[in-house]
């Protein structure tokens, strides 16, 4: 089956179109970056308005792109949630306006389901299967004992990993988003720095950013007031080497406890370069296969939306005419 797939839940607009699940046709994505960034953060209205102006001729164009018609699909998925509510709404009306206008059926799909899915975009997976999910919005750790069957088995307790490191940037004087920053300037500087992991409590899956983030802060700004200079690549590093550290470490054991034979990393997050290496170090000895998306594929779009939606399609769930955008959806 061929899927239009569209994503705006928070600062891109993109549609795709996706044949089976993993045969992406086309994949666009508009980003908001540049109409964010003096504000350091994405703005709600300013998102809304943007995928307002532009959604039409970005589903046009995933359709271009792919040499396609509406009367060559099959169905319209939209991401129904978690998201900022003003920015789901135009997809979701987009998307259900082009159902209705084609006699399309409509597909919803969670947001971090499509994440976790990008990655059969490229290769399939065995059961039961660990995600390492780390984005803007989430640190979860899911286990899926069978295809499209989501367990959360640990979160993130306050930040999640995105989010450290976009506040990490913020006290480094970097640009908006500073994740890939923060990863780059890391990749020159030492992991010298006494910072703080927060392991929690025995056996737990749960992951807590905010003490090293402030540890961060405490330790850039009283640097600044003793007028010492202080490498910020060594912050980087520094900061870099606890997330990855926790975060590779209880995948580890999460795989090992519900013995997986597939481990997924996923989320903007695993765009970056330090945690895909230690993620491959870490499994690349018999065990679970690990797969990691490529770049484009781990940042929002909407071409993960088509694979999450091929679940969803093989199992016949369908969407009302009434389908909403919420804010906090739960994984499903
Ligand atoms: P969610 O998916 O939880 O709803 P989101 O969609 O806003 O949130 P994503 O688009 O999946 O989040 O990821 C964006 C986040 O990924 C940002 O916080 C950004 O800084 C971070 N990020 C992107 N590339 C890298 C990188 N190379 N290293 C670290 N973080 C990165
Ligand atoms: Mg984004
Ligand atoms: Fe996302």
């Amino acid at each position: 089956e061929r899927l239009l797939a569209i994503e705006t839940s928070c600062d891109e607009t993109a549609a795709a179109v996706v044949q089976g699940g993993s045969n992406v046709l086309s994949n666009v994505v508009a980003s908001q970056i540049d109409s964010h960034k003096r504000f350091g953060g994405v703005v709600p209205e300013i998102a809304s308005r943007h995928h307002t102006e532009t959604i039409t001729m970005i589903m046009e164009e995933a359709l271009n792109e792919a040499g396609l018609t509406f009367s060559d699909l099959d169905g319209i998925a939209v991401t129904e949630g978690p998201g900022l509510v003003g920015a789901l709404l135009v997809g979701v009306n987009a998307a259900k306006a082009a159902a209705f206008a084609h006699g399309l059926p409509l597909l919803p799909v969670h947001h971090i389901a499509g994440h976790i899915q990008a990655a059969r975009l490229e290769r399939k997976w065995q059961y039961p299967a660990l995600a390492l999910v780390v984005s803007g919005g989430h640190t979860d750790l899911v286990l899926l004992r069978e295809e499209g069957d989501y367990e959360v088995i640990g979160r993130t307790r306050d930040d999640a990993a995105g989010e450290a490191y976009d506040k990490v940037a913020r006290t480094l004087g970097l640009p908006y988003p500073g994740g890939p920053h923060v990863d780059q300037l890391a990749s020159t500087g030492r992991a010298d720095i006494p910072l703080p992991i927060a392991w929690l409590e025995e056996g737990s899956f749960d992951f807590s950013f905010s003490g090293l983030k402030s540890a961060v802060l405490n330790t850039v700004h009283n640097a600044e007031q003793r007028g010492e200079t202080l490498s910020t690549a060594d912050v980087a590093a520094s900061f870099q080497a606890s997330v990855i550290e926790v975060l590779v470490e209880k995948t580890r054991r999460a795989a090992e406890e519900y013995e997986v034979k597939q481990v997924v990393l996923a989320g903007g997050v695993a765009a970056n370069q330090g945690l895909r290496a230690a993620m491959e170090d870490a499994f690349k000895e018999a065990g679970p296969a690990l797969t990691i998306p490529p770049f484009r594929y781990c940042t929002d779009n909407a071409a993960m939306i088509g694979a999450a939606a091929h679940i969803q399609w093989k199992k016949g769930i369908t969407a009302c005419w009434d389908l909403n955008g919420v804010p906090g959806l739960a994984l499903y």
